[in-house]
């Protein structure tokens, strides 16, 4: 597969460069595939639906071609993936996608997992070690040094704000063994973040050691969250038959956001064929894409501090794919937008619980939330042109995408992605219904875990002569 660059389509790289690299180095621009290949029509409108791996492995091997044999490609897979994502039905026409079935309890596992084994494949035959830069203001770090943890060929160093993370998520992260470490810095976040650019830009550095990053910008990570997406629909497409009797229904998927990472694997797996009509890109405070799919005018911005802080995002990165792969128009046909305030993630944590019996996080419960309103009429109000169109309120905002018929004719399905735990937000779930989440096992165990995290000032000396000395 070819790769080429969101800001110059002349650029052309292969896998290997586009995964090493990041981002292009020459433009600041992103990777993006030149196709997204379809899938076979036997194997989409396979029954039994084929399974999570198998999905994953056929939709991966056009994007690697005569790079990865498919026998490593398997192997890749394999161990990236004991576990899948899970579809569960929660009403009769609403299905909740858990993907935090993973090691860390969030869906960022699906793409850290693949990244860091397509990395270690490509770093095989070198030398040295590659060492894995990353900073982190919380879910990040835990994602990307549990992928990458006992990984061959390669190490991490994890830098975080001490006293600023969540007590379970500094868990997460400092009490790996071997070759993932982390570094409580003496400062914030954005002094981690001054202290990794620092390191990435020193030349001395540089020659001593082969740096990299971990970035959610990089393409291995998008392309193996499509596999969830294509997966989930087929078996959606094959059990409504059975659970609500809608013959052809359409699939929306309601997707929390915050880089739109997740919402452009989503684009990529309809690309593929997945049997997606739509999506909704559901937002918290942060509502600069529902803002631009309003009113047309991408307005970049600080982000505000809110209850799914992993969504806080006023700049979201790869606003650049999708503004690559589609006009607005395109965008405004294929997405409903919505955002929710911290009163409207509460509310949807206690009302998702109280009509369905569905413990939900509070990223998950932004989504649950646009759907739930959308289901009572929200739609059809803006379809009559009674809906809101202040891009400050709260709620659907205004758009009616092509998909918008088959909610008022009652044939769409919803698919709600749960991106984290409830558990890992106990405190926000707990307050908003009244009774703890259950903590699975592989949280459980991490907190009884010794803290390993070593002490680092903010200066960029100290950092360095740690490299230099434990690298
Ligand atoms: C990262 C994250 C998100 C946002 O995903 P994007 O790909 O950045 O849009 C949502 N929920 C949780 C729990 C996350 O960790």
């Amino acid at each position: 597969m070819v790769y080429t660059d969101t800001r110059d389509k002349s650029v052309k790289v292969d896998f290997k460069t586009a995964v090493m690299s990041g981002m292009s180095v020459k433009t600041g621009g992103l990777y993006v595939p030149v196709e997204f290949p379809k899938l076979d029509s036997a194997f989409l409108s396979r029954t039994p639906e084929p399974s999570f791996r198998e999905v994953a492995y056929e939709m991966a091997k056009p994007y690697v071609k005569d790079e990865i044999p498919d026998a490593d490609l398997q192997a890749i897979i394999q161990d990236a993936y004991p576990f899948t994502a899970q579809v569960v039905p929660i009403d009769k026409i609403s299905y909740v996608l858990e993907l935090f079935h993973g090691p860390t309890c969030a869906f960022k596992d699906f793409g850290a997992r693949f990244m860091a084994r397509t990395m270690s494949y490509f770093n095989r035959s070198e030398n040295d070690n590659l060492h894995i830069l990353v900073a982190t203001s919380g879910d990040t770090g835990s994602a990307v040094g549990s992928a990458f943890h006992n990984v061959p060929g390669i190490d991490v160093t994890i830098l975080y704000p001490e006293g600023k993370i969540s007590p379970l998520q500094e868990k997460q992260l400092s009490t790996f063994e071997g070759n993932v470490r982390a570094l409580k810095v003496n400062g914030t976040f954005d002094d981690c973040q001054k202290l990794v650019k620092t390191a990435f830009t020193d030349k001395d550095l540089r020659e001593k050691f082969r740096l990299s990053s971990a970035n959610s910008i990089n393409i291995s990570r998008l392309l193996p969250q499509a596999f969830y997406y294509m997966y989930s629909s087929l078996v959606v497409k094959n059990r409504i038959p059975h659970d609500s009797k809608i013959e052809n229904p359409a699939i929306i998927c309601i997707v929390p956001s915050g880089n739109f990472g997740n919402l452009t694997s989503g684009l990529i797996a309809r690309e593929m064929g997945a049997p997606i009509a739509g999506f909704v890109a559901a937002t918290n405070a942060n509502h600069t894409v529902p803002d631009w799919i309003a009113t047309g005018d991408y307005n970049a911005r600080p982000s505000i501090a809110t209850l799914s802080n992993a969504m806080d995002v006023g700049a979201p990165s790869n606003y650049e794919r999708i503004s690559y792969m589609y006009t607005l128009e395109e965008v405004r046909s294929i997405f409903a937008s919505y955002w929710t305030d911290d009163k409207g993630t509460k509310e949807g944590i206690e009302k998702c619980y109280e009509k369905t019996g569905y413990i939900i996080d509070p990223h998950g419960a932004v989504a649950w939330k646009a759907w739930d309103d959308i289901k009572n009429g929200e739609m059809e109000k803006l379809m009559k042109g009674e809906g809101n169109t202040d891009i400050n309120v709260p709620g659907l905002t205004a758009n009616i995408p092509s998909w918008a018929e088959h909610i008022a004719s009652k044939n769409a399905v919803g698919i709600i992605l749960e991106t984290a735990h409830p558990a890992k937000f106990g405190s926000t779930v707990t307050a908003a219904i009244g009774r703890e989440p259950s903590m699975p096992d592989r949280l459980e165990k991490v907190l009884s875990l010794p803290d390993r995290a070593q002490k680092m000032e903010k200066d960029y000396e100290s950092f360095k002569e740690w490299l230099c000395s434990n690298l």
